[in-house]
């Protein structure tokens, strides 16, 4: 038996798919959702859908019964994650999970990116906990860019302070099907962690394939930190929030989003999906 938390977000919906096309039977996968109400579709697939609230600890060891392997895609709740996770994880332990997946972030334990040390602190507690684990860490998700295509599309360019850096990023869906294979495979081969990414870009070279595959010319404008910050906050986004988007254009810069680790391909069995098909797919 199977369960994936966060099943009505887009990469645990994704997992969940993905298990079932694995040819694991409907009923032994479980969504664990925060809000039952929002989980029609997933019920329609067949699997068990059960409540499962990272913020009520009372919740979670009754979602947990007697599943064997647990994938937990990390909260999106930047701030609260390693309390939200640590519980998780204490209930994995109660209910005798056997396995668990969990999404972090590429370097994890040897980066400057700001929104590292929650994932460090959860594989900390992954290790701490004895349970057997696999640590997916994955690299930023295409979609960040493509879900942005219209943007860049409307105003011919890409505004960022990364200057050359570059982005090893892959689709959510490409993400899921390994957290599958994962969770589905030897646990003995499976332990561990894996840094997980696609094929690499620079912001120029995001731009060169929207132009080629569009038609559109979309360039890359570069500018510095302080000018970023400036442009977010025309925006309206808050100080806080820009310093922290900035910061992450940094890690960027750094090649902090950036491996060339094979661990994704093998995973897939095939190429991780291209970035061009990507943007052709984000176009329909
Ligand atoms: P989504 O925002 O689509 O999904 C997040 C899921 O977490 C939702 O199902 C949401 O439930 C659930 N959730 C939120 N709070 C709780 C809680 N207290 N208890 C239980 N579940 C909760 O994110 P994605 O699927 O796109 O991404 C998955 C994760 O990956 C993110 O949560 C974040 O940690 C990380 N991420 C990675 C990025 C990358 O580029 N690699 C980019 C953005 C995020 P509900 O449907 O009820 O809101």
């Amino acid at each position: 038996t199977y369960a994936v938390t966060g099943a009505t977000g887009h990469l645990g919906r994704l997992a969940v798919d993905a298990l079932l096309r694995h040819g694991v039977p409907a009923r032994n996968v479980f969504a664990l959702v925060r809000d039952t109400a929002k989980a029609d579709e997933l019920a329609a697939l067949g699997v068990g859908v059960r409540e499962a609230d990272y913020d009520r600890p009372e919740t979670l060891e009754p979602a947990l019964e007697g599943i064997e392997r647990l994938l937990l895609v990390s909260s999106p709740t930047v701030g609260d994650r390693v309390t939200q996770h640590g519980n998780v994880i204490r209930a994995a332990d109660a209910a005798d999970v056997g396995f668990v997946v969990y999404t972090s972030v590429l370097h994890a334990d040897e980066t400057e990116l700001a929104l590292a040390p929650e994932h460090a602190g959860t594989e900390d507690l992954l290790q701490a906990s004895g349970l057997p684990f696999a640590v997916a860490r994955n690299g930023w998700y295409v979609e960040n860019y493509t879900g942005r295509l219209d943007e860049y599309l409307e105003r011919g360019e890409i505004v960022g302070a990364s200057g050359d850096g570059r982005v090893s990023a892959a689709t959510r869906a490409d993400y899921a099907e390994a957290a599958v294979s994962l969770l589905t495979g030897d646990i003995a081969d499976q332990q561990g962690y894996w840094e997980l990414g696609g094929p690499a870009f620079s912001m120029s070279e995001l731009a060169d394939a929207i132009t080629e595959t569009t038609g559109t010319k979309v360039v890359y404008r570069d500018v510095s930190p302080d000018e970023f910050t400036d442009i977010l906050r025309g925006a309206g986004m808050d100080e806080d929030t820009a310093r922290f988007v900035t910061s992450l254009e940094l890690s960027i810069a750094r090649g902090e989003l950036e491996t060339d680790s094979p661990a994704l391909e093998n995973l897939l069995g095939r190429a991780p999906t291209s970035l061009v098909d990507a943007i052709r797919a984000a176009r329909v």
